[in-house]
This record gives C-alpha cells, structure tokens and sequence, in this order.
C-alpha cells in the first residue's frame, strides 16, 4: 500500500481539521536541556534546592500563603541589601524591569539625570532615561575605568540631577566600583543615588542603608542562584517622597510602584488588589535563594567569593594570560575579566570550551566587546574545584586554538 494505516488515519484526520497550521514537529519531541557549566556573567546554575522550590505546585498569587511568601522575600532582601527600607519588592522580570522601574518612578519628563557610564550598564539606563523624556547627562570612562568622588561631585553640581546612577558590579568589565561616599554627595546635591548591583550583591560588599544608596536593585540568576526572572529593589524614604509626588503619572503601568507597592502590601490599603499577575514560581525559587543566603551569612558569602577569585586570578596569570583589571581591590570577585591573550580569537576560545569541556564562558558586552573573556563563579557555583574546571578548560583551549600570529 502506498500509505500505512497510521499515515493514512493522520492525513484523514488532517484533511477534516478544521486548522491549516499542522502541529509542528519539533513540539511532539521531548525537551532535551543539555547540562552547562554556567561559568560566565550569569545566569549561573541553579542548585537543587532551589530548582526543587521552583518546581513545588502553584498557588494563586493573591492567596495570603503568598502574601506570606512575599513578606518572606521582602526579609531576605533586606537582609541580602542590608537595609530597613519598608519599600523593598521583588519585580516580576529581570534585571532590566528593576532598571526601568527605578527610572520610570523617581524620574520625570524634562528633569535631569546624571549616568556614569564604564561599561554596558551605564549606557543601557542613559537610554531607558532618555526613553522617557529624561535629560540626560553623561559621564564616561572606558571600560575598567572608576569616578573619583571629585569628579562625581563636580558634575552633580554642574548637572543638577534628580538622579545619579552607578553600577556597583560592572559585569562588561569586571569592576566593582567604590561606593562609599557617593551617597553622602547626592544627599548634599539633592538628588537620588541609584545603583546597581546585579552582579555583585552577594559576592562583594554592599551595605544600603549605611552607604547611602536611596534604591539599590539586583538580579535573581546571578550570586543569589535563582532562575532569571525575578529582580529585589528597594527604595528608601526619600526615593519614596519623590515617586510618590510626581506632577504626572509614570510611562509604564505595569512597573508603576503605586501599584507594586499595593501588590507586595507596601501602602497603606489594607487590601491588595489585583495588579499583574506574579511570577509565583519564579518567586518561590526566589525566596528560597534568598534563604540560603540568609543560612549562609553575608559576610561568609562575600569572604568565600573574595577567597576563590583569588585562587582563580593567581591560576589565570599562572596560565600566562593578564586581569583586565589590574588593582586587586577593584576587581568584581563575582565577574572576572581575562584581557584577550594576543594572537587568539576569543570565539575560538570560547566555542572550544563549550565543545569540549561542556564550560561557559562569555566575550565582552557592549564596549568590552574584543577586550575580554568574562569568567564568572557565583553563588553555588563559587568554588575552587569549579575555578579548577575553569582553568583546565582555559588551559585547554589555548593549547588548542590555532594562534593567527607571533
Ligand atoms: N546590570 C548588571 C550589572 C548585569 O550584569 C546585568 C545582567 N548581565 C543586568 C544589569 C541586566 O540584568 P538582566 O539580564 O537580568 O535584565
């Protein structure tokens, strides 16, 4: 026969379908995940416990089970950003969100805003601002470049800002910028401290309330070990005041912290009301991230990231390749830049650790694209036998990788 009974039944079946777009084939495969060794800026792996949080049964995301959830997570990144702010929230997305959300709400139309800019992230915010009507002044170093307080101090009194931005942990080049001081400015320049610490919270130092910082957020798929989709903030008083008693309403309904506020019980309604709906296992896994922080300490957390970047520093030059950043106490522990070793393609590099060693590791990002190999260990993954898999990765492929010349 020119059909088989069970090709035949499916054409039949097809032919009396009331729909023209068959089935596609690809989803009657099962999903295959290969493992990784999420050894680049993040996301980093998930460890057990906290896939298995993500995986329990959903509940609705206005039971009051989940309001308990949610007031558990508002503890653990108190905790984890070191502060008392009552304004302290998970987004529902990623880094991004809580990027967008901060400008969006503390900022207006036509008002100034003040962007430090020494990698990707500065340059990402100066476009969200001026997105929304900010205007937006710049200040720029090259990649693995820092502001001295002076200079910082001589461009808010020249800007004017409502807001200044700063990225703690630069992830693009492997700096973790210093931030005491910077606070006590913007308080004298009246004007809101931003920063961002998605690559850093948890893995290098970072005390909100004592620096000064009025809205500190971060991400959940990088030191804290979560699935991506999910980013704390906090927001302090003041940062409050001028959200709060804005002349018009925020652009975005979805990241309107009036809103948000009432979701995650910060106002003073006594019920919440429906906003958005939240991503409940996202934020189980969430909390469950921020409790083994919390189990772990701080203090423990950033000493270990500290001890194991430095083991993998001295194993990098002793591999003969050169930091990219090269003051010790500049450097992200989470986030380590290799400077490209001369004669290599760093794609080479990295697709034969992927191949071979099942390892990532990722390039530069914006304008460290060409500069850097990013190495990153995090959270779980922050180890010396995974810095030791890193290496013999790296080792590996430089001795593989063709060299173009010298
Ligand atoms: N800021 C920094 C410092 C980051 O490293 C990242 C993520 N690489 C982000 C912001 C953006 O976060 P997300 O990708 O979760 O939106």
């Amino acid at each position: 026969p020119l059909w088989s009974h069970a090709t035949l039944g499916l054409r039949i079946q097809r032919a009396m379908s009331s729909v023209n777009i068959p089935p596609p084939e690809c989803m009657l495969r099962p999903l295959e995940v290969p493992y990784r060794y999420l050894f680049g800026p993040g996301p980093s792996n998930v460890p057990p416990r906290i896939l298995a949080a993500g995986a329990r049964p959903i509940i609705g995301h206005l039971h009051t089970e989940m309001y308990e959830i949610m007031n558990d997570i508002k503890r653990g990144i108190q905790y984890a950003f070191q502060t008392n702010n009552h304004m302290t929230l998970a987004m529902s997305g990623s880094g991004h969100t809580a990027m967008e959300c901060a400008v969006f709400n503390t900022v207006e139309p036509g008002e100034s805003v003040l962007v430090s800019i020494n990698g990707v992230w500065g340059e990402r915010v100066a476009e969200i601002a001026e997105r929304m009507g900010a205007k937006v002044h710049t200040m720029v170093k090259s990649p693995g470049g820092y502001f001295t307080t002076e200079e910082i101090e001589k461009a808010l009194a020249k800007h004017k800002p409502v807001l200044f931005f700063l990225t703690h942990g630069e992830s693009s080049a492997g700096l973790a910028h210093p931030v005491d001081n910077v606070g006590d400015l913007c308080l004298r320049h009246n004007c809101l401290f931003l920063v961002d610490s998605v690559a850093s919270l948890g893995a290098s130092p970072l005390l909100m309330d004592q620096q000064k910082i009025d809205i500190l957020y971060t991400g959940s798929q990088k030191a804290l070990n979560a699935p991506p989709g999910t980013a704390p903030i906090s927001f302090n008083e003041r940062a409050c005041h001028k959200m709060f008693n804005r002349k018009i309403k925020p652009v975005s309904y979805l990241l309107d912290m009036t809103h948000l506020s009432n979701y995650w019980g910060n106002d003073s309604k006594s019920a919440r009301e429906y906003h958005h709906t939240g991503p409940v296992s996202g934020f189980f896994a969430l909390r469950e991230s921020l409790a083994i922080l919390a189990e772990k300490g701080l203090e423990n957390s950033w000493r270990q990231h500290r001890e194991v970047a430095e083991y993998l520093w001295k194993g990098i030059e002793d591999l003969g390749l050169k930091l990219f950043i090269k003051d010790k106490d500049l450097r992200l522990p989470s986030v380590t830049t290799i400077a490209i070793p001369d004669g290599y393609d760093w794609k080479e590099l990295l697709a034969y650790m992927m191949k071979h060693h099942q390892v990532e590791m990722t390039g530069g990002l914006g304008p460290s694209i060409g500069m850097v190999i990013r190495v990153g260990l995090m959270g779980y993954n922050c180890s010396k036998f995974n810095a030791d898999k890193a290496l013999t990765a790296l080792a590996d492929a430089l001795k593989h990788c063709p060299k173009r010349r010298g």
